[in-house]
């Protein structure tokens, strides 16, 4: 069963800002493709080195349609359709990720493992719920309404950004250990997925050690579609979307 979505989401203006339009709005790409993601020639400090310093090149990202529909951060209203399937565990996921979903998650389980989405497509009032949940919590532990905004959203997206609104993020757990913290990392389930996702085109989203860059913690469950052919780039320079994306 399918379900035609039509939702006003936040679309990335970060990403217009790091790649200058290069992804456009939806998928449409800029013709020149150009990224703006030029690298500055950095400038020696304290040096008398005269030189001409060659810069050291950074490989364009490349264009994907997934991407142009990444919420990051400061992202504005605009239309924004998906459309759903139900995926693992009846769970809704975009039509654009449900087969490399599901091939990967016949493949774990192939291999002997029990991997379970435990979080798929979120509405805007899902994610408005969610948020405030976890809001007040942190209120009650004594902090004043902005300040538990800005933790929150360190661990749960403010509504409109979240990358579980877009239907291309799963949370995947091992359904032998139904706990969302860091020690999912250390189960069998999670230790295949971390090794093999990007084959299927998923990224970890929010790795061990990038949280400077990403704004958000640890999450070794949410994993984020972004098309085999990025993630294969994604794993072999080791970097997070926002080092990818230019800026970092
Ligand atoms: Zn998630």
């Amino acid at each position: 069963m399918r379900y035609a979505v039509k939702k006003s989401i936040l679309l990335p203006v970060l990403i217009f800002a790091l790649i200058g339009g290069a992804y456009g709005v939806g998928i449409h790409f800029n013709a020149k493709g150009n990224s703006g993601v030029d690298t500055p020639l950095s400038t020696p400090q304290n040096s008398m080195v005269s030189e001409p310093i060659m810069p050291v090149p950074t490989p364009e990202p490349t264009p994907s349609p997934y991407l142009a529909k990444l919420p990051l951060v400061n992202v504005f209203a605009d239309d924004y359709s998906v459309e759903l399937v139900k995926g693992p565990n009846q769970h809704l996921v975009s039509t654009e990720c449900y087969d490399d979903l599901t091939q990967m998650f016949e493949d774990c389980r192939n291999a002997g493992l029990n991997p379970m989405v435990c979080s798929g497509y979120r509405t805007q009032e899902f994610q408005e719920n969610l948020f405030e949940n976890k809001v007040r919590r942190v209120m009650n532990e004594g902090y004043g309404r902005a300040e538990a905004e800005e933790i929150a959203a360190m661990s749960v997206a403010r509504p409109g950004t979240s990358e579980h609104q877009t239907g291309l993020a799963v949370d995947i757990i091992d359904a032998d250990f139904k706990v969302l913290t860091e020690e999912q990392e250390q189960r069998p389930t999670q230790k295949w997925l971390l090794e093999n996702s990007w084959k299927y085109g998923f990224v970890l989203r929010y790795p061990s050690g990038k949280s400077e860059l990403t704004g958000v913690i640890y999450e070794p469950w949410h994993y984020r579609y972004v098309g085999k052919e990025v993630a294969k780039e994604l794993h072999e320079r080791g970097q997070c979307l926002e080092e990818y994306l230019g800026g970092y």
